[in-house]
């Protein structure tokens, strides 16, 4: 399928994007049945005619979740071993590492996805783009932007997980106008910068592409990290949203509120823990029904991310839906003394606390079912004591966890742990039941 002729259809009316959602995703189930083996064998047994289902019917389909990809992981690739031209992991729910393949119509489609991605961001062909992210370890996101980049005709700078002096060295001699990476580093990559010009001021990029971690709140308002991003770089924030198993990403326009849906790509759910979907607005699991994808196509997988949708008017006159900030993980939620939080929401109070620099969280399972949380935080400024530290914690978030101060090498080295293949924050040691 040539997803270019579908280019500029956000900007088109509810009801003809509807119409072309409609479409594409009756082919894709038909698709799916007939080629998935694991599939095949679902419609098989539910009695479901595949060429049945089409917008209105998504709900009688089964959701997708890691456990499932793990399981049968070959029984849901729908292509034989030579059309496969990728191959990717995704982090899995045991810790083991799950295959994802790709095909080449695939690797086409994700490049289609973040021309458009990047495009709405405003980013052109005259563009050179610094990559902060790796291109390789069996990622698919370096490798994505890439494609992006190149389709949209703007020169990819490809520096990887390079050190703060390397990527300062780029930016001060190549002075790339978009940069993307995860926040928290880009924030410490101004700071280096910023000390590095010592005290000269002026814009350090354009644009920043923000990947990983969130940029906003439930309000769409500017967390610390993106005030601080914005004042160091002098940059507009755009957040892009994506997983490795859906082949998907939804990025942040111009106006920055909210990843612009592609209707030509992806159908986007947002549901309650019964899996019934909910209304724009209301919070719960994000669900996503990749469209035309070839070798390992899905029906409605669940993300394990928490979010919202957004279906109002976007200042750049695309009509399309938009996926809020992401708020969570479903199974992070944490109980504590009866209030209910998520380790993210712990991160954000953190990161408005003044000389705190890092941090991770510890959770582990108290009686009365209660959760009993730990705070490993280092600091730059001495003032900065565990028990103040408590207090603000508890002001802005309603529960009071243990804060424990470590030193900044300390912190580092749990957060960097060879073991996991991402920086990890967030470690639970609750008992699975
Ligand atoms: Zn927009």
């Amino acid at each position: 399928m040539n997803f270019r002729q579908y280019a500029g259809i956000e900007f088109e009316s509810a009801a003809r994007m509807r119409a072309v959602q409609d479409e594409l995703l009756r082919r894709h189930v038909v698709y799916a049945a007939r080629r998935s083996p694991y599939y095949r064998a679902w419609f098989a047994n539910s009695g479901l005619r595949p060429e049945q289902v089409g917008l209105d019917d998504l709900s009688a389909l089964p959701l997708t979740g890691k456990a499932e990809l793990a399981e049968h992981n070959r029984d849901l690739q729908a292509v034989p071993e030579r059309k496969v031209v990728d191959v990717v992991f995704s982090s899995g729910t045991s810790g083991v590492p799950t295959r994802v393949v790709y095909s080449e119509r695939d690797l086409r489609r994700l490049a289609y996805n973040e021309h458009q991605s990047f495009a709405a961001a405003g980013v052109g062909a005259d563009d050179q783009v610094l990559l902060t992210c790796t291109m390789d370890r069996c990622f698919v996101a370096g490798l994505a932007y890439f494609l992006g980049i190149r389709s949209l005709g703007a020169a990819a700078i490809r520096n990887g997980h390079g050190t703060l002096a390397g990527h300062g060295e780029i930016v001060g001699r190549l002075a790339p106008e978009v940069v993307v990476g995860v926040p928290s580093f880009l924030v410490k990559l101004g700071l280096y910068l910023r000390a590095q010009a010592k005290g000269r001021g002026g814009r350090l990029a354009r644009a920043l592409i923000c990947i990983g971690e969130p940029v906003r709140d439930r309000r769409l308002q500017a967390l610390p990290v993106a005030e601080r991003l914005v004042e160091l770089w002098g940059a507009a924030i755009h957040s892009t949203y994506a997983s490795t198993e859906i082949v998907t990403t939804f990025c942040e326009c111009t106006q920055g509120c909210g990843g612009h849906l592609h209707p030509e790509l992806a159908v986007v759910e947002v549901v309650d823990r019964a899996g019934r979907p909910l209304a724009a607005g209301e919070v719960g699991e994000v669900v996503v029904t990749p469209l035309g994808v070839e070798a390992m196509p899905l029906l409605r997988f669940r993300t394990g991310d928490l979010s919202f949708l957004i279906d109002e008017p976007c200042g750049c006159g695309r009509n399309s839906v938009r996926l809020g900030p992401i708020l969570g993980r479903c199974n992070q939620m944490l109980k504590i003394n009866g209030t209910t939080l998520y380790p993210q929401a712990i991160a954000r109070a953190l990161d408005a606390v003044p000389g705190v620099v890092d941090h991770y969280i510890v959770v582990r399972s108290r009686e009365a079912l209660s959760d009993r949380a730990t705070v490993h935080v280092a600091v730059e400024d001495a003032a900065c004591d565990a028990a103040m530290i408590e207090e603000q914690l508890q002001a802005r978030l309603r529960v009071k966890p243990d804060v424990v101060l470590e030193t900044p090498e300390e912190v580092r080295e749990r957060v960097f742990c060879r073991e996991y293949r991402k920086p990890m924050r967030f470690f639970d040691l609750r008992e699975k039941s």
